[in-house]
This record gives structure tokens, sequence and C-alpha cells, in this order.
């Protein structure tokens, strides 16, 4: 019988340092245990509770233990190192707070308070779409630029701005762009006023223009594979969105000197058919202003959890070395 190994003769597998990226959006949590390589050791991903706002720490702090135990589970010894948390609407990173989050009903919630404390790691907070930028610049479709726009085309639009390697956060109110009016007689929005973007070329605004012009419902990816055949009535509903896109990309241009611009979200699925006539549209607008490169996303919908992990390990780093 072959004796027992001793405790001290078992080698030990050395635990990888991770940290927890969570990005919570209006339907689904997604979020992962990513290594300092930003390699992803696991992940999940589950349903936002309506309640979400209610306790938020709880939340947050179940779906990381359920990474942990995936993790065991799989195997891999790990050591989380901190957290990573990233949210939509109105956020001040510095601050930790999410100013306002219309979808998940929250104002002025001390998100890296209350999840530091559920969890016991040490938390840095960010917005989704901005996070999803410094995502793409180290993982993506923006690796070595040092100016650009990343705009996500979803049931709504955000915006989020790198402008001489550093992405911009106006104290947690830059980036709408969403909001930007670029059609005086266009449709009301939520927010108030007229003709903002995001009622034009949204995915939720291409699909609720088909339906209004042809009395037919229609999701957006439905309406772009309708333009790709050339129906008229889609093709007309396209160009409504193209025409805005483009007028609003275009002042974001003008003002900040962005050369590449990053489309990304669901709208951003139908790939050149939205591309290609963006490119168009932007140059034929365009006077003395410098061509921006237009290229779709490449990190789709893990921009927002890759870009937590980001956060997390670039707040874990110089923590080290401070300490
Ligand atoms: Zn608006």
């Amino acid at each position: 019988m072959t004796p027992a190994p001793s405790a001290s003769s078992v080698p030990s597998v050395p635990s990888v340092r991770v940290v927890a990226a969570v990005d919570i959006g209006g339907t689904l949590t997604k979020a992962a245990l990513v290594d300092e390589g930003l390699l992803e050791v696991t992940r999940v991903s589950v349903p936002t509770p309506p309640d979400v706002a209610h306790d938020l720490g709880a939340h947050v702090s179940a779906v990381v233990d359920r990474l942990l135990v995936g993790a065991t589970a799989a195997g891999r010894a790990v050591e989380a190192v901190g957290c990573g948390v990233v949210v939509p609407g109105l956020v001040d990173e510095r601050a930790g707070v999410g100013l306002l989050s219309v979808n998940l009903g929250w104002r002025d919630l001390p998100i890296g308070d209350l999840v530091g404390v559920a969890t016991g790691l040490p938390t840095v907070v960010g917005h989704d779409v901005r996070a999803g930028l410094v995502a793409e610049t180290r993982l993506g479709a923006a690796r070595g630029a040092r100016h650009a726009l990343f705009v996500p085309l979803g049931t709504g639009i955000a915006g989020a701005l790198m402008v001489d390697g550093h992405v911009l956060t106006g104290g947690g109110w830059a980036g709408e762009l969403g909001h930007v009016p670029v059609d005086p007689d266009g449709p009301p929005c939520p927010c108030g006023a007229t003709g903002c973007l995001e009622v034009l070329a949204s995915a939720s605004a291409v699909s609720r223009a088909y339906r209004e012009r042809t009395g037919r419902p229609a999701e957006a990816r439905e309406v772009a594979a309708r333009v790709e055949a050339g129906e008229p009535d889609a093709v007309a509903v396209w160009s409504v969105a193209v025409s805005a896109l483009a007028r609003a990309v275009l002042a974001t241009v003008t003002i900040t000197g962005v050369d590449l611009v990053l489309v990304g979200g669901g709208l951003a699925q139908s790939g050149e058919t939205l591309l290609a006539p963006l490119r168009r549209e932007i140059d034929a607008r365009r006077t003395f202003q410098r061509p921006p490169r237009v290229v779709h996303a490449a990190l789709g919908d893990r921009a927002g959890c890759l870009g937590a992990a980001c956060l997390a390990w670039d707040a874990a780093r110089s923590a080290v070395a401070v300490g």
C-alpha cells in the first residue's frame, strides 16, 4: 500500500490574483473574475432584480460569491483583490456614486461604499460605456488610439469620449450623446427636449419609426434586414437614423477632434448596413474636419464587464504603488 503523501509534499496550486468585474444593466448583470492579463477566469450572467436599488450591495455580493464558487468548482484557486462595478446613467466615478439611473431607479446611490461593505473588497465604480471604452482601448478596436468616441446604439444611446488619452467624465455628466438635439422638428424625447439623437437613431427609435410608417411591428434588426432587401419603407426609416447619427457624430468630431468612432450596441450588429451609409453621410457633411475612422466596436456586450475589470486592476495597482 502506498503511503499517503504528507501535507508538505503535496504540491500547492498557486492561486491566481483576480478582480471581480460586475456590469449592472437594466435587464442583466454580467460579471466575471478577471486576472491581471485581463483574461476571464470564470463568468456569470444573472437577471438584475427589479428592486436592485434597495439592496445593491447584497446583489453584487451574491454575484461575486457565485463567481468564486464557480472558480472553485472549475478547480481554479483564486484570490480576489478588488471589485469593479459599472452602471448606466449619470455616474460620478471619483465619488463612487450613481447620480441618476432612471432604469435602475436610483439617485445619489453610494455604490462604492455599499458594494465595498457587502463584499469586503476594495471597490471602484464606473460608468458602463466609459468603462467599455477603456476596455476597447486595451483589448478591442481602439488599441493604440489617443482620441475616440464610443457610441453604443441600443434601447437608448450613450457615449464615451477619449481625448489625448484621457476618458472624459465631466464629474459624471460627459458623453450624453443621446440627448444632443439633432432635429428641431423631431419627436419628443423622454428627457423633455425635442428631436434628441436617442429618439431618432436608437434601436427602439428605428423600430418605432418603422411601425409608425408601415403599421407593422419590427425589431430594429428586422428593419436592417429589410434595408438589405431594398424595402423602400425600411430604407426611408434607416436613412433618418443614419442622418441623425452622422450629425451628432460630426458635431462631436468638430468639438473634440476625435478621429476614431466605435459604433456598438444592438443596432451595430447590422454591420456595414449601418456603417457604410454612416461613413458616406459623415463625409458628405464634413467640411474642414479630419475624417474619422468609423468602425464596429470589438468587445460587444462584454465591453462593460471588461471595463470594470480594467478599472479594478488600475485601482489595485495604484493602491500597491501608494502603499
Ligand atoms: Zn433627450
